[in-house]
């Protein structure tokens, strides 16, 4: 069988994987001219959808930003901004200054004070090896700040282009949609593709003016967020859709928490005390002894204990226990990709079990 490109931007088509370069269904290809889904997409509703590249292609796209002089913004998922970071940015970027910008505000608790949480960020950024010249909080979802930031990037770009850079699931779809509403008055036709030196992608060009764009680049699959270690069905369940209710447990030392089958939050010491639990409203959380603990995922992982289901059980990778001596009162134990665990007493002994591959951080309580 022949090859067959698409029309639009001249990557190789296949029909298996909606997810990478080049997909398009195979209806499509009946036609005589080809176009892949995202083109497709692009052309007909000046709708981004993001694909997944190698390393090595976004290596190079970030690698062309840094001999160019732009504004960078880069976007992280507040809800997981440790595993929706990009690790090398900062030495990519040459002197371009960055706009951080964390995303999915709507699900955070009304009781998180922004701008303790826009410290933070500054502060994790800096521990990161990044100085971003400015943080922003938004909403791509809702709209919330969508304002700001655009007013932001007009006013940082000092007439110079704007790269949009973001791992995967972060939100940066959403968000350039917004912006291109905010910056081109819901005119159709804005967006074309500009080809990017030495890799099989096109970036999405969004023109700000005369001569200057906004490039959207492709997201970067960041391999150690927990969310590709689940289902889309899972994925649903542990992705918080609104506001995160707080849920708080009374627990005596040596008590465990399981939250579904995914991770695991064992107390060993520091006398009875509460622990307030930011996971998605719609992640059980289920307590027992710690002594029973690893019986009681021996025999029902996959079923009480989900997700995981039991079908993903042999796909799904093996706990790993982390320990940590929590010295001061109001931390958080972070548990990448899935939310929190606030412990409020000083001189507290945890452990927190998380799937190989995926972090746990602790850090000053943000609430
Ligand atoms: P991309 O992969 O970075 O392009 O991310 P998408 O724009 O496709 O969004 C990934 C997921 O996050 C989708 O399920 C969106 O509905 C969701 N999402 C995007 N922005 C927001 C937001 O501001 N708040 C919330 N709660 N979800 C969001």
């Amino acid at each position: 069988m022949n090859k067959e490109v698409c029309i639009g931007c001249g990557v190789e088509i296949q029909t298996e994987d909606k997810t990478k370069l080049g997909f398009a269904p195979p209806s499509a290809l009946e036609k005589e001219k080809i176009i892949c889904q995202r083109c497709f997409k692009l052309k007909n509703y000046n709708e981004i959808q993001d694909v997944s590249l190698t390393d090595d292609d976004f290596l190079k796209i970030l690698n062309g930003i840094g001999s160019t002089d732009a504004l960078v913004v880069k976007i992280v998922d507040i809800f997981d901004f440790n595993g929706s970071w990009l690790p090398g940015l900062h030495r990519f970027v040459g002197k371009n200054n960055i706009l951080l910008v964390g995303n999915k505000v709507d699900l955070l608790p009304k009781s998180l004070k922004q701008r303790k949480l826009v410290n933070w960020m500054k502060e994790s950024a800096r521990e990161l090896g990044l100085k971003p010249i400015d943080v922003f909080l938004i909403s791509a979802e809702k709209g919330h700040g969508i304002k700001e930031i655009a007013e932001a990037i007009e006013q940082y770009r000092n007439g110079k282009d704007v790269y949009v850079v973001g791992c995967t699931n972060v939100g940066k779809s959403t968000f350039i949609n917004r912006l291109i509403k905010e910056f081109s008055g819901e005119e159709e036709d804005v967006i074309t593709t500009s080809h990017f030196p030495g890799t099989t992608l096109d970036l999405i060009d969004i023109p700000l003016d005369e001569e200057n764009s906004l490039y959207d680049t492709p997201g970067i699959i960041n391999h150690h967020q927990i969310a590709h270690y689940v289902s889309g069905n899972d994925l649903k369940i542990i992705t918080p859709k609104k506001e995160i209710k707080p849920r708080v447990f009374q627990l005596n030392e040596k008590q465990t928490l399981y939250f579904g089958g995914l991770a695991r939050f064992d107390f060993i010491s520091g006398g009875r005390q509460s622990f307030v639990c930011y996971l998605s409203n719609l992640l059980n959380i289920h307590r027992t002894k710690l002594e029973n603990a690893d019986e009681l995922y021996h025999k029902h992982a996959g079923e009480l204990l989900n997700p995981p289901r039991k079908n993903e059980l042999d796909e799904f990778p093996p706990l790993v226990a982390h320990e940590f001596m929590i010295k001061e009162a109001k931390t958080d134990v972070v548990f990448s990709g899935l939310g929190w665990v606030t412990i409020n007493e000083p001189n507290t002994k945890i452990v927190a079990h998380v799937p190989k591959g995926v972090g746990v951080i602790v850090r000053k309580s943000l609430i």
